[in-house]
């Protein structure tokens, strides 16, 4: 059966334009949507975007735009004209480069998602005292969420312990994007806020997103379907 709403994600994190064929090769897109994130798009650029897409993938370019609100514009029209899914922005960019990022779609026809990063699922409390946040991170991703809401943003990126709380404050509209997903018996690498996919969509996630579980299989299309399968009753 296909399935017109793939929730998984997967990144594909490589450093060539060969690798990254050979492992796009072994999935679907009736199983799953792509991310192109900064390490294969500073290698490959645009052009890998489009052969994903040529393919019959939705691509998700996560350049995490953090920049001046004349440049984010510029990129997110860039990235639109590309055709793609969905961009993601820093919401710590502030209230008028969202408003940029949201300005650069407007009016245009299947217009890609533009998702906020909140706080990278990468790090603890401690990391964000660090920087000179004193809040719990899941005060920080609700008022991130609630900013990038207010600047028409299609939605946040989060980590799996967050989402019941966004979902509950910004409804269903609001798309929640989640990484750190781990199968139960994986370790979760530099991952510190992680979940199972299943929990994770049962939450509320819209979109989960996963990476080296799967490119580091040696049968990624194994345990991609077993990831949907896993999904597929709490959907
Ligand atoms: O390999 P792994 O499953 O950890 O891959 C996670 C992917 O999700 C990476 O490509 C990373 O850039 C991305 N990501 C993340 N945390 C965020 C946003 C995106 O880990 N908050």
């Amino acid at each position: 059966m296909v399935n017109l709403n793939p929730r998984i994600i997967v990144a594909i994190d490589k450093d060539s334009s060969n690798s990254a064929d050979r492992l796009v090769r072994k999935l679907s897109p009736d199983l799953c949507r792509l991310k192109v994130g900064l390490e294969l798009f500073s290698v490959c650029g645009p052009n890998i975007v489009q052969k994903f897409q040529r393919m019959g993938y939705s691509v998700f370019v996560d350049l995490k735009i953090h920049d001046i609100p004349n440049t984010c514009y510029r990129t997110v029209r860039a990235l639109t004209n590309l055709g793609v899914w969905m961009i993601s922005v820093h919401v710590s960019g502030g209230r008028e480069m969202l408003l940029a990022a949201s300005e650069a779609v407007e009016g245009i026809e299947c217009s890609p998602l533009i998702v906020g990063i909140s706080v990278l699922t990468s790090l603890e409390a401690k990391s964000l005292n660090e920087i000179g946040i004193d809040r719990a991170i899941s005060e920080h991703v609700n008022k991130l969420s609630f900013l990038a809401s207010n600047c028409n943003i299609d939605g946040i990126v989060c980590a799996p312990s967050e989402i019941l709380i966004v979902r509950k404050k910004l409804g269903i509209k609001f798309k929640i994007v989640t990484p750190g997903i781990r199968p139960t018996n994986n370790l979760g690498d530099d991952q510190k806020r992680i979940s199972s996919a299943q929990s994770a969509i049962k939450d509320g996630s819209d979109y989960i997103v996963i990476g080296r579980p799967i490119t580091d299989s040696k049968y990624p299309k194994k345990v991609l379907e077993d990831l949907s399968e896993s999904i597929y009753s709490v959907c």
